[in-house]
């Protein structure tokens, strides 16, 4: 089991250096609602995400009465907004921007800040070999990255089949003026746009608040062409494969930048540190990071607004 892990370990890392990108166009701020604690409940690990790469078994837990986790609950208390770390390159103060996220990765319904979040880390960290002291440290959420790395339908892809080509130009449709943000022409493969539909109608179904906010889940991005990806490095002296990439995954009409809101005064696609904490608190974002594998999207953590659709030729994709 180990050594399979590790092989797995060690792709990855060569891996990563592949698709990591980040869009191209501008875009102006928009709002996002904030979802209360109380709505953090019934995390559960989608199994269609976890497949068989899942070491997802941590027990069900009370959030307060694990008391063996009270002095790492205390310490993820405070590292949650101080932590000092540099998990995709740059400095990042606390890891709070990637707790949604590690919520699910846990199968954990619980604060934060609780003993029972400790103790569902705990479970994941066991599960995974690691010592089970239930603090998020760096080593663990690197683990982490790697794994919802794999997840992504992009990244499979590229492992499958290196770059890809565009898709055949009547494989793609253009979205609804209602579904785009901002006025530029948007495109999308028609299979992946309509599994965006029922999805984005479920949600707005589910939460009221999306449903009434006019720009939350709009897309403001798809298919850009591998020409267009190609001018844009040479544009910026070359892409250097971690804020732009010279194979981006929008050349496979596969994915979509759709709108989690974003920071006062900020863009909907600025990586900037407060913006992409600002956009992983609020509703639109929070019900993806729960949902949107139902639907055979899996997000880029760092970017939380980016979302992958799995095709169904894509075999060990992850579906729902
Ligand atoms: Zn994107």
């Amino acid at each position: 089991m180990k050594i399979i892990f590790f092989a797995v370990l060690a792709w990855a890392v060569v891996m990563l250096g592949v698709a990591w990108f980040a869009p191209t166009q501008p875009v102006t701020a928009t709002s996002g609602a904030a979802v209360s604690s109380a709505q953090e409940v019934a995390l559960a690990a989608p199994a269609s995400v976890f497949s068989a790469r899942t070491v997802n078994r941590a027990p069900v837990e009370a959030c307060e009465d694990a008391p063996a986790f009270t002095a790492a609950a205390d310490r993820n208390a405070i590292d949650i907004d101080t932590l000092d770390w540099t998990p995709y390159g740059p400095q990042e103060t606390g890891w709070r921007t990637y707790a949604p996220r590690i919520a699910v990765e846990i199968a954990s319904g619980c604060g934060y800040d609780s003993p029972g979040f400790a103790n569902a880390l705990a479970g994941w960290q066991r599960a995974q070999g690691r010592p089970a002291t239930g603090v998020l440290d760096p080593d663990s959420f690197e683990l982490m990255k790697v794994r919802w790395h794999l997840m992504r339908p992009f990244v499979i892809l590229n492992r499958e089949v290196g770059c890809p080509p565009a898709p055949a130009a009547d494989q793609l449709v253009v979205v609804r003026p209602g579904e785009a943000y901002g006025a530029r022409p948007i495109s999308l493969r028609a299979d992946a746009l309509a599994a965006y539909r029922r999805m984005v109608a479920d949600a707005r179904a589910e939460l009221p608040s999306l449903a009434r906010d006019r720009q939350a889940l709009l897309i403001f991005s798809g298919f850009r062409s591998p020409l267009e990806n190609d001018i844009t490095c040479l544009e910026r002296g070359g892409c250097d494969n971690i804020t732009r990439a010279p194979c981006s995954a929008h050349r496979t009409g596969l994915a979509l930048d759709i709108v989690v809101g974003a920071a006062r005064g900020g863009r909907v696609d600025s990586t900037d540190n407060a913006n992409r904490l600002a956009q992983s608190q609020t509703a639109a974002y929070r019900w993806l990071v729960r949902n949107a594998h139902r639907y055979g999207f899996v997000n880029y953590v760092f970017e939380p607004w980016h979302w992958e659709w799995s095709p169904p030729e894509q075999a060990g994709a992850s579906r729902a």
